[in-house]
């Protein structure tokens, strides 16, 4: 018996054959509150039970849609009325307006066949709701392997080794693993043979992405996903546990392996724009203020930079007034294919500059420097 039969039943009038996904689960999320606004807003983190069926819209014949159980329900905390848990894989289907909703109008439709009225809003199952911003444990659906415990030969190792990236550290200190078997059973399954990349905050695994093996594909064309990311990723940024507190900068990269790079002190974003929360935990991060934070950006990636600007007049809007830069990094190389030295010696250089110029304009403006050099 599926979570929500109304829907279900609704779904197979209208459009026919309809499979039931991960029947009987629950779908799982939070609610965070804007600080500018406070408007609660829900994030789910897995719709659950879901249905799969042919887009209608599309002309899809894979069975490329589906809908949440909790489609069209209304979230009674956050007022979130649930009608944008549909999804087409055909990604330019579910950003037509028009679609979202006319999938409304034939789901909040009654079902004449039957002779009854349906209302899907009026079943609300239950929702399993973390009730802070703090982020759930995460749970890991399949078998791994850790790095160390593959032979030299294993694609991964091979694959990771030819970016130069040091294999001891990825196994002992970001857990980086091989994903060797999922059940077939949920979406996951697509994680199989990826990278195991765990996303931790304050040492509690809330999240994981799978990394394709290679880069010899066009990711773009081909429709494969670089990365496939099991949590909301606004709400973390990767590597925060292993932030220090010295004065050394707080360097922001995009991904994950970027941040392998760099090594401590370095977080990533999932991305090339900074959320809301991650605006406040890089702050927090900064020791309060007092760390510089660093923007190490693909210098050939317009967009990147475009949004490392708004990354940083985000940070001020937010009260951060202490040292904030924008590397961009030259010629068509991003940060992934510099050696962490190269990194370092650069963010060090930059660091330095800065605080002699501050250390110059002190000295110009300061009464009290004046009277030591006369005395
Ligand atoms: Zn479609």
């Amino acid at each position: 018996m599926s979570l929500n039969f109304l829907l279900y039943k609704k779904l197979v009038h209208h459009f026919g054959q309809v499979d039931v996904k991960c029947e009987g689960e629950e779908a799982k999320g939070y609610i965070t509150v804007d600080p500018f606004n406070g408007r609660k807003s829900m994030n789910y983190i897995s719709w659950g039970e879901r249905y799969v069926m042919d887009c209608p819209f599309c002309g899809d014949t894979r069975g490329r849609m589906a809908v949440s159980h909790m489609y069209g329900t209304k979230e009674i905390d956050s007022n979130y009325n649930n009608y944008s848990l549909w999804k087409c894989l055909n990604e330019e289907c579910q950003s037509v307006p028009s679609y979202r909703d006319r999938l409304q109008d034939i789901l909040s439709t009654n079902i004449s066949t039957v002779g009854r009225k349906y209302n899907v809003g009026a079943y609300s199952p239950k929702v399993k709701i973390v009730r802070s911003i703090d982020l759930p444990t995460a749970e890991f659906p399949g078998v791994l392997k850790p790095l160390a415990e593959l032979p030299s030969d294993h694609r991964a190792i091979q694959y990771l080794e030819s970016r130069s990236y040091d294999i001891k550290e990825l196994n002992d200190i970001y857990k980086i693993s091989y994903i060797d078997h999922i059940p077939t059973r949920c979406r996951e399954v697509m994680a199989k043979d990826r990278i195991f990349i765990p996303v931790y905050h304050r040492e509690v695994m809330v999240g994981w992405q799978a990394r394709f093996i290679g880069d010899n594909v066009n990711f773009k064309k081909s429709g494969i996903q670089k990365y496939l990311t099991f949590f909301p990723k606004s709400q973390i940024l990767y590597n925060i546990d292993r932030v220090d507190t010295t004065d050394a900068p707080l360097v922001v990269v995009e991904g994950a392996t970027d941040t392998w790079r760099y090594g401590d002190n370095a977080v990533a974003m999932f991305g090339k724009a900074a959320s809301t929360r991650q605006i406040q935990l890089l702050i927090e991060s900064s020791s309060k203020g007092e760390k510089p934070i660093y923007f190490l950006v693909d210098g050939d990636d317009a967009e990147a930079i475009n949004e490392a600007y708004k990354n940083v007049s985000k940070l001020i809007t937010f009260g951060f007034s202490y040292d904030i830069q924008i590397l961009p990094i030259s010629k068509g190389k991003d940060p992934a294919n510099f050696s962490r030295l190269t990194l370092h010696s650069l963010v060090q250089k930059i660091k330095s500059d800065v605080e002699d110029k501050y250390a110059e304009s002190s000295k110009e403006k300061s009464p009290d420097a004046n009277t030591t050099v006369l005395s």
